[in-house]
């Protein structure tokens, strides 16, 4: 008869390590907090040092977005949002690499910037504004929305 009990299917029972003594898995915990943290603080390294878009740069982006938010109307998405642009939102967020530019600038009413927050955009979101910026943005600007932070 097959007896298996709870014990003996442990995750390192089951992958063979159930004789590693526990000073070996105290150190692997160390090693890998470690590169954790040393992941988290290269993370910080990538934030573009500017956190906010300047008092020029956002009059230029509401500008450019006629002072209307680019981001789709909540409750009919395939159209525009129709309130005023009140501020300048990162379109890749600053905390996660975005950098403080024109092209990562979108112009948003404050319940989009709101409730995007820290997000990262999805495909289609970006497939719509670059879109739509063709009716009101001036030939040969660039459309498409979204710049990663480069450190020089
Ligand atoms: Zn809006």
């Amino acid at each position: 008869m097959l007896e298996v009990s709870l014990v003996q299917l442990t995750l390192p029972a089951v992958i063979g390590l159930a004789n590693v003594p526990a000073l070996a898995w105290l150190a692997v915990v160390v090693v890998l907090a470690a590169a954790v943290g040393a992941r988290r603080r290269g993370r910080k390294g990538r934030r573009d040092p500017a956190r906010w878009f300047d008092t020029g740069a956002r009059a230029a982006g509401r500008a450019l977005a006629g002072g209307r938010c680019e981001y789709p109307a909540r409750w009919r998405p395939w159209r525009r949002c129709t309130s005023a642009a009140q501020q300048a939102d990162h379109f890749y967020p600053w905390a996660r690499g975005g950098a403080t530019s024109m092209r990562n600038l979108v112009a948003a009413c404050t319940a989009h910037n709101q409730t995007k927050g820290g997000a990262w955009p999805s495909w289609w979101l970006r497939a719509v504004i670059t879109r739509r910026r063709c009716a009101y943005f001036p030939p040969g600007r660039p459309r498409r929305p979204g710049q990663r932070y480069q450190p020089r």
